[in-house]
C-alpha cells in the first residue's frame, strides 16, 4: 500500500517540507511505497520578503516570483489547484475546481496568512500596505509622488508575518526621505498597539533609541479602531485620533475558513503540539508555517525550520519508526535598519533574542540571503 502525504500550501513551509521529504524518502517514494503531493492554489512560488523593497524602488513584485515546477523536487506530485474542504474524519481533501476529493494518509496545512484590510473601517480606502503584490506596487506609487506632510506606519494586526517588517519599514523610510532631501518636510510616527515599540521586549528596548534618534515618533497602546479616509485621521479602541497624509499600515490577518470548517481551530489558525507539529483536534495532520497557532513569529524561518523538523518526522512515520525529531521554535530574522545597515535576532521557544549592533556587512547579508532564499525553498539550504 502507497502511504499518500498531502501538503496543501507550496510557500515557503510547504516547498521546504516537500523537497526536504522527498530527499529522505527518495528510496520509498521510488520503490512506490511513498506518495508526496504538493497543492498550490497559484503556479508561482512567491517570496513574500521582496515586497518590502518594492514601495523604495529597489525591487519590483514580480521579482518575489518563480515557477514552483522549477523549485519543487520531480519526484512530488505538484498539482496546481484551490482546496476548499479538508475532511478529517473521511482523511480526504476537496478541491474548489471539478477534481475528485484527494484522499489522504497524512496531511500537512501550509496555506499561510490571508491579510484582511476590510476588517477595520476605512482601512482599505484610506490606508496603503506592502503585504501583497498590488498593494506595495501602489504604495510605491504614491510615495514616489510624497514630498512633504505626516507619513504614519502603524500596526493594526497582531499576529502579522514577519516580526519586524513593521519597523523595518519606518526606519528605510527615513534614509530614503534623508536621501531625496525631504526628511525635514515629512514628519514619521509609528504605532504599536501594546504598551511599547515591539511585542518582543529585547527587540522594544532596541528599536526604542534607534527610533528616537531618527526622529521617529512612537506612539504605544495604539490601537486602530476605523480609519476616516475623507478627513485623513485614525480613530483608535483608546479614543485618540491621528491625522495623516500618507498612512501605511500592517493589516489585520486571518488564517483560514478550511480550519474552521474542519474544526482544527477556532480563530481559522491550526491548534498544533509546538514540538511535534501535529494538530490538536485531528489525527494524522500537521501544520506549520503562518497557518499554525505556535508560540513564536509568523516568520520564513520559522516555516523553514519548522519544515526541516516535519520532514524527519514524516520520513519516520511513513516508514513505521517512532519519530523523534522537534521543533523548537528557532527564527532568525535579519531587520533592516536605514542607513544601508541591518541586524539580526535569533531565537526560540525558550530564548529571547538579543539584537546585536547594526552593520553593513548584516545588511549585505541579508541581500545575499534574500537571493539564496531560492536555494531554501529547494530543501538545498
Ligand atoms: C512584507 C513581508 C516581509 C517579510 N519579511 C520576512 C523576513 O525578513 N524574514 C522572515 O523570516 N519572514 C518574513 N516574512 C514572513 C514570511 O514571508 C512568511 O512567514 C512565510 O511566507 C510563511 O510561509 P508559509 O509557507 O506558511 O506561507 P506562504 O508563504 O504564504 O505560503 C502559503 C501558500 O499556500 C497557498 N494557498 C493558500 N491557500 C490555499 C488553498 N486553499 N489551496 C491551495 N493553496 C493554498 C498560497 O498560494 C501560498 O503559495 C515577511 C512577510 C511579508 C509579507
Amino acid at each position: 500500500m502507497t502511504e499518500r502525504v498531502v501538503i496543501v500550501g507550496g510557500g515557503t513551509a510547504g516547498s521546504v517540507l516537500a523537497n526536504n521529504l522527498a530527499d529522505e524518502v527518495a528510496a520509498e517514494i521510488d520503490a512506490g511505497d511513498v506518495e508526496v503531493v504538493l497543492v498550490n492554489d497559484r503556479e508561482e512560488h512567491v517570496y513574500k520578503p521582496t515586497w518590502l523593497y518594492v514601495p523604495f524602488g529597489e525591487k519590483t513584485p514580480e521579482d518575489a516570483k518563480r515557477p514552483l515546477d522549477d523549485l519543487i523536487d520531480r519526484r512530488v506530485d505538484l498539482l496546481i489547484d484551490r482546496v476548499s474542504a479538508v475532511d478529517t474524519d473521511a482523511e480526504t481533501v476537496s478541491f474548489e475546481g471539478s477534481r475528485s476529493d484527494l484522499a489522504y494518509d497524512h496531511l500537512v496545512l501550509a496555506m499561510g496568512a490571508q491579510v484582511t484590510p476590510e476588517e477595520t473601517p476605512g482601512l482599505a480606502e484610506g490606508g496603503h500596505h506592502f503585504y501583497g503584490p498590488e498593494a506595495t506596487e501602489e504604495l510605491r506609487q504614491e510615495l514616489a509622488e510624497f514630498t512633504e506632510g505626516h507619513l504614519v506606519m502603524s500596526v493594526v494586526g497582531v499576529p502579522h508575518m514577519c516580526p519586524v517588517a513593521p519597523l523595518e519599514f519606518p526606519l528605510i523610510a527615513d534614509t530614503w526621505l534623508r536621501e531625496r532631501d525631504l526628511r525635514e518636510d515629512v514628519d514619521i510616527t509609528y504605532t504599536y498597539p501594546i504598551n511599547r515599540a515591539h511585542g518582543i521586549q529585547s527587540v522594544a528596548d532596541w528599536v526604542g533609541p534607534l527610533m528616537e534618534e531618527r526622529d521617529i515618533n512612537v506612539e504605544t497602546f495604539f490601537n486602530p479602531e476605523r480609519v476616516d479616509p475623507d478627513e485623513q485621521v485614525v480613530h483608535t479602541v483608546e479614543g485618540r485620533e491621528l491625522s495623516y497624509d500618507l498612512l501605511v499600515t500592517i493589516p489585520p490577518h486571518d488564517g483560514s475558513d478550511i480550519v474552521r470548517d474542519a474544526g482544527l481551530g477556532d480563530d481559522g489558525w491550526v491548534d498544533v503540539d509546538p514540538a511535534t507539529l501535529e494538530a490538536t483536534h485531528a489525527e494524522n495532520v500537521y501544520a506549520l508555517g503562518d497557518i499554525a497557532d505556535l508560540p513564536t513569529s509568523k516568520a520564513g524561518s520559522a516555516a523553514h525550520y519548522a519544515a526541516t523538523s516535519l520532514a524527519d518526522r514524516l520520513a519516520s512515520v511513513v516508514r513505521g519508526h517512532r519519530p523523534t525529531a522537534e521543533y523548537d521554535g528557532k527564527t532568525v530574522c535579519f531587520i533592516e535598519s536605514g542607513e544601508d545597515e541591518a541586524t539580526y535576532i535569533s531565537f526560540d521557544y525558550d530564548e529571547e533574542p538579543t539584537p546585536k549592533q547594526p552593520s553593513k556587512l548584516i545588511h549585505w547579508s541579508k541581500l545575499g540571503y534574500n537571493q539564496s532564499y531560492w536555494l531554501t525553498a529547494r530543501g538545498v539550504l
